[in-house]
C-alpha cells in the first residue's frame, strides 16, 4: 500500500473525544469533553423543528443563510461592538472548528508562523499543521495565566502571519484584559500580522469579568478574524453552526475555502440559530447563573479531594494540579492518572498534556468541565469522595 499523507501521520486521536468514548464505554461521568448534559433551550429546539417543517432542508447559501448573517451582524454590534456587513464580512461554517481551519487555510503560506498561547485547545495544533503553518508557543503562567511581555514580543518576527487568541480561554478560564489585547494588537500592527480570535465562550463569564473582542481594539478591525458559534452559548454543540467575521478582503478567501470544504452548515439549524441570537437578556443571565454555581461547586469539591486549582474567570473548565494525588494513586503521569481516575471513580477528565506542545508540561494536570446538570455534579461529588476513601485505604 502506498504511503498515506505525511503531514497527518503525526496526528494522535483527539484525546478529548477519546476520553468521551472511554467514558461512554464504562457508563462514567463525562467531565472531559465540554458539552452540556442538560436540555437545550426549548425555544431553539422549536425553531429548528419549525425550520425543518417549513422545508428549510436543502443546501443553504454556501456562506450562510441571509437571515442568520443578518442576526449575527446585529448581535455582534450590540454585544461586542463589532461593525460588520452581513453581505460581505460573515462566513457561516460547520461550527467554530471549521471556521478556524478555513481561516488558517485562507491566510497561511508555506514558511508562515502562527503564535499560539499555551496551554491551548487541542485542535489548534492539528489546525496549524493542516494549514502548513509553523507554530510558536507563548506560555500562559498559572495561577492567573498571565503571559510575559518579553516572551510575547520575542515570538513575533517577519514570518508571523497570525496570532491565535481564545478568550474566554479553554482550558485555563482566562479572560484576556483590554490591556493585554492592546499589547497583542500593537505587536500585530508592528509586524503586520492577523489576529484569529476564538470567542466561543463569550457569554460564560464570572465575578464581573467582561468580554472584549479583539476586533474592537483600534487598528485591529481590518486584521482580525472573529470566530464564534452557537454551540456553547445555546447548549447545542451537535448542531455544528459557527461563523467567522472578517473584513471583505479576508472573508472572500475564507468563503472559498469553506465552500470547497463543507458547502455549508446545516440549513434548518442556521434558521434556528438566527432565532436564538435574539433571545432576551434573561437567557444569558440564567446561563451564567447556572455555570457560576457549578463552577464553585466543582472548584470546592476538587480542592477538598486533593486537586490544586485556580478559579476560572470564564468558560466552563478547571485545570487541576494532580501532583499530590498522583503519588497516592501510584501513577506518574496525566494519562495514567486519567485512566486510574475513571477506573476508581467513573469520572472522566482530559489529561493535561493534550493542551501543550511539549507533553511534559501537562504531565501533572488534568482538565475537568462543569457544564453539567446538578444531578451529574452531585453524582460526581459522591464518586470523587470514593477517591478519598481509596487513597486512605492505599495509605493504611
Ligand atoms: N470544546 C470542547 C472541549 O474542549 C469540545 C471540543 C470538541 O470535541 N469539539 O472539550
Amino acid at each position: 500500500m502506498k504511503e498515506l499523507s505525511r503531514i497527518t501521520e503525526t496526528f494522535s486521536e483527539s484525546v478529548i473525544r477519546e476520553m468521551t468514548r472511554i467514558c461512554d464505554a464504562v457508563g462514567g461521568y463525562n467531565l472531559s469533553q465540554g458539552f452540556p448534559d442538560f436540555e437545550s433551550p426549548k425555544a431553539i429546539k422549536e425553531a429548528a423543528i419549525a425550520a425543518i417543517d417549513g422545508e428549510w432542508n436543502q443546501y443553504p447559501v454556501t456562506y450562510g443563510e441571509p437571515e442568520l448573517r443578518e442576526a449575527i451582524s446585529k448581535k455582534v454590534w450590540n454585544y461586542n461592538g463589532i461593525k460588520c456587513s452581513p453581505e460581505t464580512d460573515i462566513t457561516v461554517t460547520c461550527g467554530a472548528t471549521e471556521a478556524m481551519i478555513a481561516t488558517l487555510k485562507a491566510i497561511i503560506n508555506p514558511g508562515d508562523e502562527i503564535i499560539v498561547f499555551e496551554p491551548f485547545y487541542e485542535n489548534y495544533g492539528p489546525d496549524g499543521i493542516l494549514s502548513g503553518a509553523t507554530p510558536r508557543y507563548v506560555t500562559l503562567y498559572a495561577p492567573d495565566w498571565s503571559f510575559s511581555s518579553e516572551e510575547l514580543a520575542g515570538a513575533f518576527n517577519e514570518k508571523t502571519k497570525a496570532i491565535v487568541i481564545n478568550t474566554p480561554n479553554n482550558p485555563t478560564g482566562k479572560v484576556f484584559s483590554r490591556a493585554e489585547l492592546e499589547e497583542i494588537a500593537a505587536l500585530c500592527v508592528k509586524w503586520d500580522a492577523y489576529a484569529v480570535t476564538d470567542e466561543i465562550y463569550e457569554h460564560i463569564l464570572y465575578d464581573g469579568a467582561r468580554h472584549i473582542s479583539m476586533a474592537t481594539i483600534p487598528g485591529m478591525e481590518v486584521r482580525t478574524v472573529t470566530i464564534n458559534s452557537i454551540s456553547k452559548t445555546y447548549s447545542v454543540t451537535g448542531w455544528r453552526v459557527g461563523w467567522a467575521i472578517a473584513n471583505e478582503f479576508i472573508t472572500r478567501r475564507i468563503r472559498k475555502v469553506h465552500d470547497f470544504l463543507t458547502v455549508g452548515a446545516p440549513t434548518p439549524f442556521q434558521h434556528a440559530a438566527a432565532a436564538a441570537l435574539s433571545f432576551p437578556d434573561e437567557y444569558y443571565v440564567g446561563l451564567q447563573a447556572h455555570y457560576a454555581e457549578a463552577r464553585k461547586f466543582l472548584f470546592d469539591l476538587l480542592q477538598k479531594v486533593g486537586f490544586q486549582c485556580s478559579m476560572p474567570q470564564g468558560a466552563y473548565y478547571i485545570i487541576a494540579g494532580i501532583s499530590g494525588l498522583m503519588r497516592k494513586l501510584g501513577v506518574d503521569d496525566d494519562f495514567s492518572f486519567s485512566r486510574k481516575l475513571i477506573e476508581v471513580t467513573g469520572v472522566a477528565t482530559v489529561p493535561g498534556s493534550s493542551f501543550y506542545s511539549d507533553p511534559g508540561k501537562g504531565r501533572t494536570q488534568v482538565r475537568f468541565c462543569f457544564c453539567k446538570k446538578w444531578e451529574t455534579l452531585y453524582a460526581v461529588e459522591e464518586a470523587l469522595n470514593k477517591l478519598s476513601e481509596f487513597t486512605r485505604e492505599q495509605c493504611l
